[in-house]
């Protein structure tokens, strides 16, 4: 039987009672074409479908796996809390060590609540900020990704780019007139938002390099500009690090930028590869929340002990020195060689690499909007991808995705990614 044959059985099986086949839409090669491949197992660098084919993965999971699939430390530490019982729904020792843990590798952060998800930590990152400044209005940016929660699904990258709808049916018309939407790296447009409407907004919610959109890094003039309007017009600076929380370098992408947001959301990489996310920021708009404050938030599984053990376990790794050095290094090199071999080729193409993070772009520039990730060769990326995965190296299904590499990513899996790039860039 081909490899096609059986990931081609599966999906067929997985349409009957799975919308789409799948359980996130990304998942299902809309935007590419073609089978998703189903897998059954991981480890390192690698994954392997239901044939057996091995790849080269740089999807991670979308992000999480920075340690690499089934990394020994965090199945141990997930064993041995799992053994210890599920779930409470009471508090835990590990979950206060969490907490610790992450206010102290991150300074913006004096308080934090664990949620399960990217989505439930951004969704309550901007109640709170409704909450806590009595105001309703809501800024973010084209291409942006924030979950799916109804006001942030306006615009909203990815998943939506892939299949052509700028927000999502099902958003009512009320919800969606308090997200203004404005270009991405548009300090213009941002200081005529605030100068006209500043006093009623709530909150801006960014994400500091965006990753839902290809990769797009937020220019040092944007990221000045949305610090000092937001704290000039009493509006909160929510940055949404779910993608880039330890995954772009140790103090996250506000590290980088020498920012200090007024409240944080974590995801993806803080869990490790399960189910866990978080927001945080100052402590007065955190004492808020139920139970002390107004504000409600609330989760059967928050905090849920296998989730964090798995978490603990991987920031205790990255947080080793000189981690992110090496990530950012073996990132680059990927990055770099890429380029080289387009460029022998004569192919129009570009790269970015930010920490453990990278975009690839069928355009001669790196894009800086929206806009301009919309105008990238999305025909000639389909083509890659497929022809990478035909020879084992599983990159993102759309050409609005970020790229990951894991700290199990050796320099062979890297020059053999090259190798066969060089191959079909021909
Ligand atoms: C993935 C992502 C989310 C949503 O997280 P989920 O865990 O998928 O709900 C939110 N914001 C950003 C920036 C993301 O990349």
């Amino acid at each position: 039987m081909t490899t096609a044959n059986r990931n081609e059985q599966l999906f067929e099986r997985a349409r009957k009672h799975i919308p789409g086949g799948v359980n996130s839409p990304v998942r299902a090669f809309g935007s590419v074409g073609g089978t998703p491949r189903f897998f059954t197992r991981g480890e390192g660098a690698y994954v392997w479908d239901a044939d057996g084919k091995q790849y080269i993965d740089y999807v991670g999971s979308w992000g999480p796996l920075i340690l690499g699939h089934a990394h020994p430390a965090v199945i141990e530490a997930v064993t041995r809390a799992a053994q210890l019982g599920l779930s409470f729904g009471a508090p835990t020792e590990a979950e206060i060590d969490l907490a610790d843990l992450l206010c102290a590798l991150l300074p913006s952060l004096e308080q934090v609540r664990l949620v399960s998800s990217g989505t439930e930590a951004t969704m309550s990152a901007i109640r709170l900020a409704r909450g806590f400044t009595g105001r309703d209005k809501l800024i973010k940016f084209e291409g942006c990704y924030h979950g799916h929660a109804d006001s942030l699904l306006v615009k909203a990258g990815s998943g939506l780019l892939t299949f052509g709808n700028p927000s999502s049916a099902g958003v009512p018309a009320a919800v969606a007139a308090d997200t203004i939407v404005l270009p991405y790296n548009d300090v213009a447009a941002l200081e005529a938002l605030f100068a006209e409407k500043g006093s009623e907004i709530a909150a801006l919610i960014v994400e500091p390099v965006a990753g839902n959109m290809n990769l797009v890094q937020a220019s040092p003039a944007f990221v000045a500009a949305m610090r000092k309007l937001t704290h000039d017009h009493g509006a909160l600076l929510i940055y949404d690090e779910v993608m880039t929380g330890f995954r772009v370098g140790l103090q996250c992408a506000q590290g980088l930028h020498g920012i200090t947001p007024d409240l944080t959301c974590l995801g993806k990489v803080i869990g490790g590869g399960m189910p866990l996310a978080a927001f945080g920021g100052r402590a007065d708009i955190m004492n808020k929340l139920a139970p002390l404050g107004p504000v409600y938030q609330a989760g059967t599984l928050s905090g849920n002990p296998v989730a964090v053990a798995a978490g603990i376990a991987t920031l205790g790794i990255l947080s080793q020195p000189g981690f992110f050095e090496q990530l950012a290094e073996r990132t680059q090199f990927l990055c770099d060689g890429l380029s080289n071999a387009a460029r022998e080729a004569g192919v129009a193409f570009s790269t970015q690499a930010v920490g453990g993070m990278f975009g690839i772009y069928f355009s001669a520039h790196a894009p800086q909007s929206y806009a301009q990730v919309m105008a990238s060769d999305r025909e000639a990326f389909n083509r890659f991808f497929h022809a990478m995965l035909e020879q084992g190296v599983y990159l993102a299904p759309s050409a609005f995705e970020a790229g990951f590499v894991s700290m199990q990513h050796q320099m062979h899996d890297l020059e053999q990614t090259i190798a066969t790039a060089r191959r079909i860039f021909g």
